[in-house]
């Protein structure tokens, strides 16, 4: 028996207790390294005439035996011999996938520093640097074996050798390696799953549901096919001599299936995929019966290369608004999901918006579970954001009833932006609103509201209430009205917080109408108001008094013209703000 090395055993005890959260992830990374062998083993082939080898060779196989309580992970990638595997398996933390890549990288470092950031479907395709795609890097996924398996063995020849090696090893003292007989090249790891407890249970991973949803969740875009051989049912063949009363029978049987769907749809350009496809992709992957309302797909190449594929969804999630829902979009690193929900790749104000983003080129952290340099992922969120933007206003501008439906699903997250960020989002975001125009009786965007102005308007008009009817008669409303201007209706509880924070657009001041200045009033008209009320002002006491604390005061309005009287408000929070944090819990 060999020791692990004391660092390894620490390592170690850190790696199974600590490094990851999430178990199940063991299947990802034994898939991920069959993965490494089989490029390993490829790539070779490309400079060794004598590797008679395609592609379409390579696989891997996933099995397992209820009764013996194992999993096996097969590759007929390029195997170890007996010195790999005791410098690969017998050191933690000793990558040998990472060098290799490292060596590969820099004899494809003069390609990559010539295909410059294309975007879009216009991506050159740089010649070899694409075709390894090497995931390993920190030696020590394979050791996440040990979360769910009380012994690992690793039967393994590597290519063109005769003589087979068995590792084995419980992963806490230390390990054994011994000549083995093994049928061709390549490597199986076979898990000895630990023994259930009263609070866990490893029987999953032993069944062919259990595996087959791992695989499709973390590794269904490895680029080998991983097969499974899977029970299947079917109809007996109808005998001959079967009667008018034969009711059909059924046999179970087994079949080798190909699991993971492989070529990654955000790698694949937007023209050789259609919108089809693109949209059972959607509904499959984010769990959505309805069609995406649109879809984006962004291929950069350059410093940092990376495949985006975002869409607005057709209709809100029920939990859009709540305090469960995460944002985020799916992060993927060589074909191999990271993060399910990735929060620092869109904005809160897009939380709406799913997708994928893949790039090799991040530097992950040792549990892949997190990033390690945020400044790769925050040029990608700035690309996400943009094309995001870009992607609505392309649709406020060339298909408004569509935009107004979006905007109907997920304007009030907008709105709810702009008044989160203190108004600094609103350059982003103020172009994208929409409301709905009393005088033009239909959704307008500010800028708009702009145009239709009349020369001698100042301000931007906006009324906040529970429904626009209600509003339309609102005296004040009216009175701007009556006076040529349009005023936007503003229903629902975010419009007016987001108004003020926005405090003006395009250097037109963002007024409501229901604050005591509207800036609408003449000089004259303010002191007739101010004169009137002087000389009527024991009626106004006496109204004063009769309200007590409901009004601050009573006075004469300049601004009204029909109507004979109005409440308004003054100060920061209007009357439609006072309700609504009324009603919030404290
Ligand atoms: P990493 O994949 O980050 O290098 P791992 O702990 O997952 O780290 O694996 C350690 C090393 O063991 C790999 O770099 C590789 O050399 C070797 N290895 C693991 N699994 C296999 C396999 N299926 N075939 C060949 N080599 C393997
Ligand atoms: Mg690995």
């Amino acid at each position: 028996m060999r020791k692990f090395k004391t660092e390894s055993k620490k390592l170690l005890d850190l790696m199974i207790n600590s490094i990851y959260t999430n178990r199940e992830i063991f299947l990802r990374e034994l898939i991920s390294n069959a993965s490494d062998a089989e490029d390993k083993l490829y790539f070779k082939s490309l400079t060794d005439s004598s590797i008679q080898l395609g592609k379409n060779d390579l696989t891997i196989r996933v099995s397992f035996d209820a009764d013996a309580r194992t999993v096996t992970v097969s590759d007929n990638g390029l195997g170890m011999d007996k010195d790999g595997l005791d410098a690969n398996l017998g050191v933690i933390a000793h990558s040998d996938s990472l060098e290799f890549k490292t060596a590969q990288a820099a004899n494809a470092a003069g390609a990559a520093d010539e295909a410059a950031n294309a975007e879009d479907d216009e991506r050159e395709e740089s010649a070899q640097v694409n075709d390894v795609d090497i995931i390993g890097q920190f030696g020590v996924g394979f050791y996440s074996a040990f979360m769910v398996a009380k012994k690992v063995r690793v039967v393994t020849r590597k290519y063109g050798d005769e003589q087979a090696w068995v590792w084995e090893s419980d992963g806490v003292e230390g390990y054994t390696i011994e000549p083995g007989e093994k049928e061709g090249h390549g490597t199986d790891v076979i898990l000895y799953l630990k023994d259930n407890t009263d609070e866990e249970s490893f029987d999953t991973f032993a069944s062919e549901f259990g595996l087959k949803d791992l695989i499709k969740r973390y590794s269904n875009y490895v680029r080998y096919p991983i097969q499974m051989m899977c029970t299947k049912s079917r109809q007996k063949p109808k005998p001959e001599d079967a009667g008018d009363d034969y009711k059909p029978e059924w046999e179970s049987y087994s079949e080798l299936e190909t699991i993971n769907s492989m070529t990654p749809i955000w790698k694949r350009r937007k023209s050789e995929v259609s919108q089809d496809e693109y949209n059972e992709f959607y509904k499959s992957q984010f769990h959505d019966f309805t069609d995406p309302a649109r879809t984006v797909s962004v291929h950069a190449e350059g410093a940092i290369s990376y495949d985006v594929l975002l869409f607005i969804p057709g209709r809100a999630p029920f939990d859009l608004y709540s305090k469960d829902y995460q944002k985020g979009l799916e992060l993927y690193s060589s074909n191999v999901l990271i993060m399910d929900k990735c929060e620092e790749l869109v904005p809160d104000y897009y939380n709406f918006v799913r997708g994928v983003v893949d790039s090799q080129d991040l530097t992950l952290n040792i549990s892949r579970e997190t990033l390690q340099h945020n400044s790769q992922l925050r040029a990608i969120a700035h690309k996400v954001e943009k094309k995001i933007t870009g992607e609505l206003k392309k649709m406020r501008d060339n298909e408004r009833e569509d935009y107004e439906k979006f905007f109907e699903n997920f304007g009030r997250g907008l709105k709810y932006g702009i008044y989160s960020t203190y108004g600094s989002a609103k350059g982003e975001l103020g172009e994208l609103l929409l409301f709905y125009s009393a005088k033009q009786e239909k959704m307008v965007t500010l800028d708009e509201y702009i145009e239709g102005m009349p020369e001698d308007q100042k301000a931007i008009y906006y009324a906040a209430g529970e429904s626009a009817e209600r509003l339309q008669k609102m005296p004040m409303v009216t009175g701007v009205l009556s006076r040529g201007y349009d005023v936007l209706l503003c229903t629902q509880d975010v419009d007016d917080f987001c108004m003020q924070a926005m405090m003006n657009y395009n250097e037109k001041d963002l007024k409501n109408v229901a604050s005591g200045d509207l800036g609408l009033e003449s000089e004259s008209d303010k002191t007739a108001a101010e004169e009137a009320t002087k000389e009527h002002e024991a009626l106004f006491t006496a109204m004063k008094d009769a309200l007590g604390d409901k009004v601050v005061r009573v006075a004469v309005s300049p601004v009204l013209t029909d109507a004979p009287a109005a409440i308004t408000s003054e100060g920061p929070v209007s009357l439609e703000m006072e309700k609504i944090m009324a009603g919030m819990p404290d």
